[in-house]
Parts: structure tokens; C-alpha cells; sequence
């Protein structure tokens, strides 16, 4: 009997089956590409809601358990970059001033006001967030699924719920019997219908890639979206936010909508190369959820990452499987159990 069955292998099944991997603890892994918001994300960690200038939820606890995560594989895939927000008016940066001087985040907030670098339009300058930086998770994800498929542990095919059968101590999927089985499905967990009356919402996100040899930027810049390198001359810009279109195709609407802002933003020559979409699993109350289905006490979940899943998820799925494995509580702010009774 193995011990897990893991659904779902974005940032959170990742996150999962490394926290397995590291136990020592027996899985296979089913996964799709119905859902694709790791792929499609920004890679963008950091510390701060720019717009208020406070840290986010646990900032200190989450921060660097995932910079220590990203370090653990066998290349590096995290690069710390300053993160500046761009102001948008002479008030936006007396704003800046005040936050700064009223709030306890000096340790990501820089309080010096920075001019624009080359090529970039910041007539009212910048503020500088520090502590953050960008993760190459598709590279990540690519590397460990290979690695996955070379030890014969993933199957990449749909996991159907209907077929799932439940014993006195243990489930059991095509023949299969683990002692637990754990959904990573992202917003796929819709048709989920163990975990269907969770009140998780779609929000479609879209990025631009472009590729600009005069920009040479090394820092991650926000005006109304973000502007992150990735190297090679090679930048994303975004992403939007939209709860009302769940398709994962790439729209002209939001194409037009970050045009605008991009080039308000830089003032050199790009070319767009790509523009990718996917849709945020996100929650009613702004947190992630995780923690051990009511009913069925070998089902487990860890999902609604919101847009904050790159720094949330290695932290949240150790601390799943130690809940698990060692009957450790669960944050009560972030259990699956705030939502569906016992
Ligand atoms: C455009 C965009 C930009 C973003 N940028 C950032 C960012 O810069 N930083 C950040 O921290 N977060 C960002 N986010 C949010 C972040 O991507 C998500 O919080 C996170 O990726 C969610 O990860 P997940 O593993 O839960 O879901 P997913 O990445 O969607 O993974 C779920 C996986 O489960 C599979 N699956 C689902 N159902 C089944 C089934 N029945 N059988 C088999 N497989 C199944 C799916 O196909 C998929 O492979 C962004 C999101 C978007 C859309």
C-alpha cells in the first residue's frame, strides 16, 4: 500500500510531494492540464500590499520557509530583486512618506524616494521594497515533473472522483490503495465533488511577455502591473484581475488594457512575444484553505492561493502532512473546517 495519492501538480502539489519526498512517504501523482495558474504565473514573491504599505498575512513565517524551499532543489530557482512601486502623483509619494513613518515595515520598505532608472517613466519616482524577488516556477515545475515521470510516479491523466473507493483505513483509485489521498486541483477543484460547497471563486489573471535588448532592467518595477524580468531580455507584464471570465484563453481586452500601461511605463523599443492566461483559485475571506475533509478522515485539501500561492503553498503543505503525520494542529484561520461542518 503506498502512502498518498496527490492530485494536481502546480505550486501546491509541488509542494506536497516534496514535503513527501522529504518524509520518505510513498505517492503517485495524477495531473491534467485543465488548470494551469502556476504555469502562467509571475513568479513574483513579495512581502508588501503595495497599495497600503503593510506586510501580508504572516509575511514572517512564510517568506523564508519558501525562499529556503526554492534554494533545496538542485539548481536555484529563486534571484532576490528590489521590488519599486512607480508613484503616480506627487501625492501618491507624500502617502508613501506617511505609511512609512505610521507602520512597522521597515523591514521590506526603504524609505528613500528612488529616481527612474534608464527607460523607464517615473516623473514621480519610486518607492523600494526589498526581501522579494522572482521565481522561475515553470522551469521548477517542468524539472520535477521530468523527475516525477522518471521515478514512475505520476500519471498524466484526469483523476475521476467517481471512482474513488473508501475502505475502514485506507482509499482505494483503479486498483490503487494509499493510506490518504490529498487535492492540489487549483480551480479544478470545482468539479471536486467532495470539496464543492467550498466557496472558492475563479480569477482569471493574464501576462505579457515581451523581449526589449534597450531596456536592461534588473528589478521588478509596478505601475498599474508589474514589470518582472526574466532574463534573456525577456520581461512579463501584469496581471489582471477578472472574475467574470474563466476561460484560459488569452483575450484582446486585457492585451489592450496592460498596452496601455506598458507603455505609460517604458519608453524603449519591445516586441510582445506571448500572452498567457490561467485562472486564480482564490477565497471568500482572502485565505488559502487546507486541513481534512469532515467525513472522509484519509481526504485531504490544500488549495485557494489566491495570488499569493508562490509564497504560501511550501509552508502551508508542510504543515498539512505534519497535521497528518503527527496530528499537529492546523492554523484554525486557514482550516477547510471554517467551511464545511462537521
Ligand atoms: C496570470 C497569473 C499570474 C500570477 N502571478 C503570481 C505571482 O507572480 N506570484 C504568486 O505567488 N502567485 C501568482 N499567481 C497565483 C498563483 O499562480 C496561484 O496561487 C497558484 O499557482 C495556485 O496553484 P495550485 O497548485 O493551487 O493550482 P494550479 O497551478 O492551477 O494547479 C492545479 C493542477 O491540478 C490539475 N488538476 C485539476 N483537476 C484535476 C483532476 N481532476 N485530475 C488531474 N489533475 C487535475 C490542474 O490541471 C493543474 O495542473 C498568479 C496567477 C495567475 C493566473
Amino acid at each position: 500500500m503506498l502512502d498518498y495519492i496527490v492530485v494536481g501538480f502546480g505550486i501546491s502539489g509541488l509542494s506536497v510531494t516534496r514535503s513527501l519526498s522529504n518524509r520518505k512517504l510513498s505517492f503517485v501523482l495524477y495531473n491534467n492540464s485543465s488548470q494551469n495558474a502556476s504555469l502562467a504565473a509571475g513568479g513574483l514573491v513579495n512581502p508588501l500590499m503595495l497599495k497600503t504599505g503593510k506586510p501580508v498575512w504572516n509575511v514572517d513565517e512564510f517568506l523564508p520557509h519558501a525562499k529556503s524551499f526554492y534554494s533545496s532543489f538542485n539548481q536555484e530557482y529563486f534571484s532576490s530583486l528590489p521590488i519599486h512601486r512607480v508613484f503616480f502623483s506627487v501625492e501618491d509619494q507624500n502617502n508613501h512618506v506617511s505609511q512609512f513613518q505610521n507602520s512597522l515595515t521597515s523591514l521590506y520598505t526603504k524609505y528613500a524616494i528612488l529616481e527612474a532608472y534608464p527607460n523607464i517613466n517615473a516623473p514621480y519616482k519610486m518607492s523600494e521594497v526589498l526581501g522579494g524577488g522572482v521565481i522561475q516556477i515553470q522551469r521548477l515545475l517542468q524539472n520535477e515533473l521530468y523527475n516525477l515521470k522518471q521515478q514512475n510516479k505520476i500519471f498524466t491523466e484526469t483523476f475521476n472522483h467517481d471512482l474513488l473507493v473508501f475502505h475502514k483505513n485506507h482509499i482505494e483509485y483503479k486498483g490503487t490503495k494509499a493510506r490518504n489521498i490529498i487535492f492540489c486541483e487549483g480551480y479544478g477543484i470545482c468539479l471536486n465533488p467532495f470539496f464543492k460547497q467550498l466557496p472558492i471563486q475563479g480569477n482569471k489573471g493574464e501576462y505579457l511577455l515581451f523581449k526589449s535588448r534597450e531596456l536592461q532592467l534588473n528589478a521588478i518595477l509596478k505601475n498599474k502591473y508589474f514589470l518582472i524580468p526574466l532574463g534573456n531580455d525577456v520581461y512579463k507584464y501584469g496581471a489582471t484581475y477578472n472574475r467574470n471570465d474563466f476561460s484560459k484563453l488569452a483575450s484582446q481586452e486585457a492585451r489592450e488594457e496592460m498596452l496601455v500601461y506598458l507603455d505609460k511605463l517604458i519608453s524603449c523599443s519591445y516586441e510582445i512575444i506571448e500572452q498567457i492566461a490561467g485562472i486564480r483559485p482564490t477565497v471568500k475571506d482572502k485565505k488559502p484553505i487546507y486541513g481534512t475533509h469532515p467525513i472522509y478522515k484519509n481526504m485531504h485539501i490544500l488549495n485557494g492561493m489566491g495570488s499569493r500561492g508562490l509564497m504560501m503553498a511550501p509552508l502551508l503543505a508542510e504543515e498539512l502532512l505534519r497535521h497528518i503525520e503527527q496530528g499537529e494542529p492546523l492554523r484554525k484561520e486557514v482550516d477547510v473546517k471554517r467551511f464545511i461542518a462537521t
